[in-house]
């Protein structure tokens, strides 16, 4: 009972989400002298098969015409039936809202322990060991799982990939399962979110406006100044509760985790529950009116300055060097 499985959702891709996820599965498989199998569950995507094999032992594709769309009933009946069977020591998800909503579920499944959002999977004898921040991500705690599997959802996108080792890929094997409808839960509708350029999860530049902007117009000067730069956009909770904009760019505790190569926070005070969803950023750069804002303990550059200074220049200095 040494070897870890990695469950990937297909219709994500071979996403830096799921590369992650494969290296932290890679190297907890190895330091417990396991073999790392790869769940790939929903419509079959032959990228995320063969990206899986690269790094996996063995890839199980569960692909029904049940799993078509997303339903957390029948994926959970999938997960357990494809994880059962390979009475793993730890069964690893990513930190999507699917992972983070079937991890404990999956794990009572399966008479695990469940933890989540975490940035290290280790072993210390016979126990996994989980770090994570907690309150608000002001301090960090590891945790002990004792039952295994331990069932952890990740921050994926944090995790490095794993190296390149130039084995032979994994095996790649089809695994059919007898799913049935759930009677429990019905979907009633789908909203598919309108999304212009690359998920934010996945973004390498983002542009990020807080509360201190003022208002909806602002975040349209900020909005040209990250065209310009080829940045997506995002913002704290406090923009999106006002309606400024869509509730689908909070970054923080309660909204998405972000890992960019560069975070550039606008106006934004750097509350904890922000900080969470930014703090796997390569580089915090910060423009904030009031040099006691907590935003400047995080950054790596900072700027003390009224944002109406700063946005339109560098825009106008962007747009020239292009
Ligand atoms: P403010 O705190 O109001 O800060 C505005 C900043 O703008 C100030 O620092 C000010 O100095 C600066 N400013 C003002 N005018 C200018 C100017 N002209 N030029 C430059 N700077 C200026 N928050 C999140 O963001 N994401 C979350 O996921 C999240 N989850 C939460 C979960 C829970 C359970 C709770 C309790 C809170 C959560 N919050 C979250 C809210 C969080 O605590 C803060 O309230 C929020 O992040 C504040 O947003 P802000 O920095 O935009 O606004």
């Amino acid at each position: 009972m040494a070897d870890v499985v990695c469950c990937l959702f297909a219709r994500g891709g071979f996403d830096r989400a799921a590369q992650g996820i494969l290296g932290a599965g890679r190297r907890l498989a190895d330091s417990l002298g396991g073999k790392l199998h790869a769940v790939a569950i929903g419509p079959a995507d032959d990228a995320v098969a063969q990206g899986a094999a690269a790094v996996a032992d063995n890839v199980l594709v569960v692909d029904h015409a049940l799993l078509a769309e997303y339903h957390p009933e029948i994926y959970l009946d999938a997960l357990a039936s494809a994880c059962k069977p390979l009475a793993a020591k730890a069964v690893l998800l990513s930190n999507d809202a699917y992972g983070q909503e079937l991890a404990a579920r999956l794990a009572h499944r399966l008479g695990g322990s469940a933890a989540g959002d975490a940035v290290d999977i280790s072993a210390a004898g016979d126990q996994l060991r989980v770090t994570r921040g907690v309150y608000g991500g002001k301090a960090t705690a590891v945790i002990a799982l004792n039952r295994s599997p331990g069932v952890v959802w990740v921050r994926a996108r944090a995790l490095e990939p794993a190296a390149a080792t130039g084995k032979p890929a994994g095996k790649i094997q089809k695994l059919s399962l007898d799913l049935k409808d759930s009677a429990r839960v019905k979907v009633v509708s789908r909203h598919v979110e309108a999304k212009e350029g690359a998920r934010l999860e996945e973004a390498r530049l983002i542009v990020s406006g807080g509360r201190g902007l003022g208002g909806p117009e602002p975040f349209k000067e900020l909005q040209a100044l990250a065209s310009a730069m080829g940045a997506q956009m995002a913002a704290s909770r406090a923009a999106c509760d006002a309606g400024w904009v869509p509730p689908s760019w909070q970054v923080g505790q309660t909204g998405k985790k972000v890992a960019p190569e560069l975070y550039m926070a606008i106006a934004i005070s750097g509350a904890s529950q922000h900080i969470m969803g930014i703090a796997d950023s390569k580089v915090i750069c910060a423009i904030n009116r009031d040099p006691d804002a907590p935003i400047f303990k995080h950054c790596r550059f900072g700027l003390v300055e009224d944002y109406q200074k700063v946005v339109g220049p560098l825009r106008e200095k962007l747009g020239h060097s292009k």
